[in-house]
């Protein structure tokens, strides 16, 4: 039996990950689970998987779920707060932590589970976005392991000649690597049509099911350009060996050319618990519970260019990785306040990326290998990103 603790259940990412535990009970134990303030999903959490210990950040909701828990009689500790969190994610008793809490929140907990050695499957891609070379020296240097959740890195994995622990495939005789994007919700609309999309419209992904936040950012494509940041740091590939590619059936979840000419690709249902199985049951494989793949229903896989100038957000992303240090710390942030403004009906769809372009020119990066660097532009960069969005 293998310990695991799940930081953001209550979430897509989480909500999913439970699913394929609830299908291996021989195999995998909860250790903890945490979430933001839904009481009620939980909840319901606590009561099927019985974890020994539930992190509610909100403290006022940590009260009422450990009032709820006690009534129903379950035997799981209620705690809170930040530090509860990287105590869950660096517990002894735990081998996996499956880091699926959403944007920067996110950093302080995983960074505690790289600092403890763990076997982190990496959801939370804003980590790494923000903090990509403290976070893969502290996973280097405490025997961490690293496996990609996110389905175009996860596939990556999948099609890799052997697995670098130093996270680095130079000279392995790829080419490039490929990450596919289906475009998201707006892939077809002009430029008119986009600066009055709104938030429900945004949020309903046409391929996926997600949280909201990931939802506007495969919208704007920022999600690829997060996602082209993350396979820098997990695969040591530069960005000019990186490439985007639409593909809107989502079948494809990324692939891999080779200098001999072979491109190898994973495809499969767009269903997060295949790349969540993969990597939790690495390097073997188990039941996850998605469909097998019918490929004559599928029909047809369609291949296109991206469109930069549709899609500035994504240009953005590999400008901040070009700079380098705390650039893509900065980007990120400025991008969270944008689609926070967005999603609260504060900012026009097409001023996110105007906002996140302006905080980059006017912020100076820093080397970005220490957590106060990381931290300090992290804030400065919203402060900015919260002043521009109100003059906007
Ligand atoms: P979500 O919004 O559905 O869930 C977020 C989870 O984080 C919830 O459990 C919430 O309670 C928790 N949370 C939110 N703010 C918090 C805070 N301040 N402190 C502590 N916990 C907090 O998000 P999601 O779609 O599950 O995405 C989670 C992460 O996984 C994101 O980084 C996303 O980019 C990544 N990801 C998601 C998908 C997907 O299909 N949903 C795919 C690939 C990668
Ligand atoms: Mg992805």
């Amino acid at each position: 039996m293998q310990a695991i603790t799940l930081l953001g259940s209550t979430g897509s990412i989480g909500v999913s990950t439970l699913n394929v535990l609830a299908q291996h009970p021989d195999k995998y134990q909860v250790y903890a689970l945490t979430a933001n303030s839904s009481i009620d999903t939980l909840f319901a959490q606590c009561v099927q998987f019985e974890p020994k210990i539930a992190v509610m950040l909100d403290p006022q909701a940590a009260s009422q779920l450990a009032e709820r828990l006690a009534a129903a009689g379950v035997d799981t500790q209620v705690e809170t707060g930040t530090q509860a969190l990287e105590a869950v994610a660096a517990a002894a008793a735990v081998k996996y932590v499956m880091a699926a809490i959403v944007g920067a929140a996110g950093l302080l907990p995983t960074l505690a589970a790289a600092r403890a050695g763990k076997h982190i499957l990496l959801a939370n891609k804003e980590a790494l976005v923000m903090s990509g070379q403290l976070f893969m020296a502290e996973v280097a240097a405490n025997g961490a392991t690293l496996l990609p959740v996110d389905s175009e890195h996860n596939a990556i994995w999948q099609c890799l000649p052997m697995v670098s622990e130093q996270h680095n495939y130079q000279g392995k005789g790829i080419r490039r690597i490929i990450l596919t994007a289906s475009g998201g919700p707006f892939r077809d609309y002009d430029k008119a049509g986009l600066a009055t999309v709104t938030p429900e419209q945004a949020v309903a992904h046409p391929n996926w099911s997600m949280g909201q936040k990931i939802s506007v950012d495969s919208a704007t494509m920022m999600n690829k350009g997060l996602e082209v940041i993350e396979a820098h740091w997990l695969f040591g590939l530069e960005s000019e060996q990186i490439e985007v590619l639409l593909h809107r059936q989502s079948i494809i979840h990324s692939m891999v050319d080779y200098v001999d000419g072979s491109v190898l690709a994973q495809l499969g249902n767009p269903d997060m618990r295949t790349p969540i199985a993969n990597a939790l049951a690495w390097p073997e494989r188990i039941e996850s519970g998605v469909a097998p793949l019918d490929l004559v229903a599928a029909g047809r896989l369609d291949f296109a260019a991206v469109d930069f100038d549709h899609f500035p957000c994504l240009a953005l992303a590999y400008r901040a990785l070009n700079s380098g240090g705390t650039s893509t710390t900065i980007l990120n942030a400025a991008n969270e306040e944008a689609v926070a403004a967005f999603l609260d009906k504060r900012l026009k769809f097409t001023d996110i990326a105007q906002i996140i372009s302006q905080v980059l020119e006017q912020i100076e990066p820093q080397a970005g290998d220490s957590l106060d660097e990381i931290l300090s532009d992290d804030t400065q960069a919203r402060i900015l990103a919260c002043e521009l969005i109100n003059q906007a």
